[in-house]
């Protein structure tokens, strides 16, 4: 049995963990965050936040960086382990991680989410072997090479402008004629001669035994085209990292947690921030914003 009970428990080191932390903190209360992987999330994959009020151009690892820091300076714990179930015990929340049993008076959910897959066979077995859900993390190792984007979002176009400048060719693979990317960043992607829109048609095979050598793509008619390529970044959203908390606190049938803008759960004293609760607009300023609103939320639970 862990010894300590903390006041606030955050499951979560990204924007809105972080931000959390940070106000729990300044409410004195005891906080401990618990991160599986590195603390930043889903933006130290980006190069250059151009919508962070007051810092435009920050890369996503120095914004995570200062925020840390920040977390640090307060005096919140940060454990690196992988939450595996939690249990509610009424006025404290049992939380077992890799490394060990933690307890909190109140939890904070600020999982974010995680890549989508295309759902073509032998995505997972080829991921690392030409297969990549991030063009700047592994964009250079395909200098000069040819290589396909999958997706129609802001994320495939932005990697499309990245990878524009590193390979030889790049295929924009898209399911529709019409896009969900900015307008603008359409336009920006279509003036470079180097990249391919391949519209209307859905991936369904990866070629290549030990690594990838090119991805075949099929029309609604059933007519299949093979992209000879060397790299197939996969671009086609995130889903929300909460299946451990499907026994504990409501998700909708997307996976995200139902709470509104007060942040609550339908588990007293669970609270949930950052994409993974279910709203309209996921961005870094309301990531940070649900932090904050839920870390208070948790103050006035605690009492
Ligand atoms: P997204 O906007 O949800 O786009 C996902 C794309 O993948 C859509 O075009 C979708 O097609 C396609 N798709 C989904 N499932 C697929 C499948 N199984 N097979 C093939 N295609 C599939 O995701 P995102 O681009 O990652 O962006 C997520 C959020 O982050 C958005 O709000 C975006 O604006 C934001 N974002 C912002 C920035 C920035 O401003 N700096 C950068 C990146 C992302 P359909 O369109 O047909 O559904």
């Amino acid at each position: 049995m862990a010894e300590k009970v903390y006041d606030v428990i955050i499951v979560g080191a990204g924007i809105a963990g972080m931000t959390a932390a940070i106000y729990a903190r300044r409410a004195n209360k005891s906080t401990l965050v618990l991160e599986s992987k590195t603390y930043g999330g889903q933006i130290i994959n980006t190069f250059n936040i151009a919508n962070w009020p007051g810092e435009p151009g920050i890369s996503g690892v120095d914004l995570s960086q200062n925020i840390y820091k920040q977390v640090e300076d307060l005096g919140a714990e940060v454990e690196f382990s992988e939450v595996i179930t939690v249990k509610d015990n009424g006025e404290t929340k049992e939380i077992e991680t890799d490394d060990g049993m933690y307890v909190g008076r109140s939890l904070i959910i600020a999982v974010g989410s995680v890549d989508r897959e295309m759902g073509v066979p032998r995505e997972q077995e080829m991921t690392g072997r030409g297969v990549s859900y991030c063009a700047t993390c592994d964009g250079a190792f395909y200098k000069d090479k040819d290589v396909v984007i999958v997706g129609g979002g802001n994320t495939a176009f932005y990697d499309a402008l990245y990878l524009a400048d590193v390979a030889k060719k790049v295929y924009l693979v898209h399911r529709r004629d019409s896009f969900r990317a900015d307008a603008a960043l359409v336009e920006k992607v279509r003036a470079k001669k180097n990249v391919e829109f391949v519209l209307e048609v859905r991936p369904v095979e990866i070629l290549g035994e030990k690594k990838v050598e090119g991805l075949v793509v099929e029309k609604k008619d059933g007519k299949k085209q093979n992209l000879v390529v060397d790299g197939v970044f996969v671009a086609v959203g995130r889903v929300p990292a909460t299946k451990i908390f499907s026994d504990l606190i409501d998700l909708d049938n997307k996976g995200y947690v139902v709470a509104g803008e007060d942040c609550r759960t339908s588990c007293a004293g669970v609270f949930v921030a950052g994409d993974c609760r279910t709203k309209d607009v996921r961005q870094l300023v309301t990531a940070a914003s649900d932090g904050a609103i839920a870390a208070n939320e948790a103050v006035r639970y605690l009492g």
